[in-house]
């Protein structure tokens, strides 16, 4: 059984579809990446995931049940974390303060899970360890965005969802982002990704789901994907 499952999904702005009948899977352990152009509809299949969009049509399905209704913050107690768009860092609070926050409604049972926790995120991030007492408004682009990643993290997602983590990244902090992705997924929990970095993002997921004007227009597994010259040619700059 899928971990997520879209059925037939449509998602509207006022009278805009900007995501017409997708459907799609992501199996446990899995790390699966939304590609596309600008404007086909990945941050809206996202928000839809998540429970800040409603549906116009069709149904979410997660570990089994139907979760087309439920509320956001239910969904993240029930497992689907997104770290936040945007990055999102709380400016005046430390690192360590903002981490906190990410527990979200999950609460801990007890002081050594929390530290067991967030010990976990400073294992990924040895970064964030450094600089826990300082505060999130003063790191570095890259650094906030191990924060978001990390913040997403404390609220033990089975599924967690990232939305163009490596945007505005310099390079050698992009392959930093993707090397903790697949390190956050090769610890078990599931991901699923969106991304314009196609070559990064491919070359490391199980399986890509490709949107164009809302509509999957072709999916596969991602050295597939890489493989295909309809792919180079509209997603990596290759002529
Ligand atoms: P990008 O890569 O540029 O972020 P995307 O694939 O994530 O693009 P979406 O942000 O999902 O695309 O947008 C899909 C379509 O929906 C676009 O045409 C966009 O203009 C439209 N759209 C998104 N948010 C809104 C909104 N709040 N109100 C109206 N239209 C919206």
């Amino acid at each position: 059984m899928p971990l997520l499952e879209l059925r037939d999904v449509t998602v509207a702005y006022g009278r805009i579809e900007a995501v017409r009948g997708i459907s799609l899977t992501v199996d446990p352990g899995e790390l699966v990446t939304l590609i596309g152009a600008n404007g086909a509809g990945k941050t809206t299949t996202m928000r839809a995931i998540s429970g800040i969009r409603p549906l116009a049509r069709g149904s979410i399905w997660f570990d089994g049940r139907d979760i087309t209704r439920m509320k956001a913050h239910d969904r993240v107690l029930a497992g689907i974390v997104q770290a936040p768009e945007g990055r999102g860092v709380f400016p005046g609070m430390t690192v360590l303060e903002n981490l906190d926050m990410g527990a979200y409604g999950r609460k801990f049972d007890s002081k050594a899970e929390h530290d067991d926790a967030l010990g976990r995120v400073f294992a990924l991030f040895p970064r964030l360890d450094e600089r826990k007492k300082q505060a999130g408004g003063t790191l570095s682009g890259g650094e906030q965005q191990m924060l978001a990643i990390g913040r997403a993290l404390m609220a033990r997602p089975r599924l967690l969802l990232l939305d163009e983590p490596s945007m505005g990244l310099a390079p050698q902090m992009i392959q930093q982002i993707f090397r903790t992705i697949s390190e956050i997924n090769a610890a078990g929990t599931t991901v699923l990704l969106v991304e314009q970095n196609a070559q990064q993002a491919l070359s490391r997921s199980d399986r890509a789901y490709i949107l164009e004007t809302g509509e999957v227009s072709t999916s596969g597994p991602g050295k597939e994907l890489l493989a295909d010259p309809a792919v180079k040619r509209a997603y990596l700059g290759v002529a």
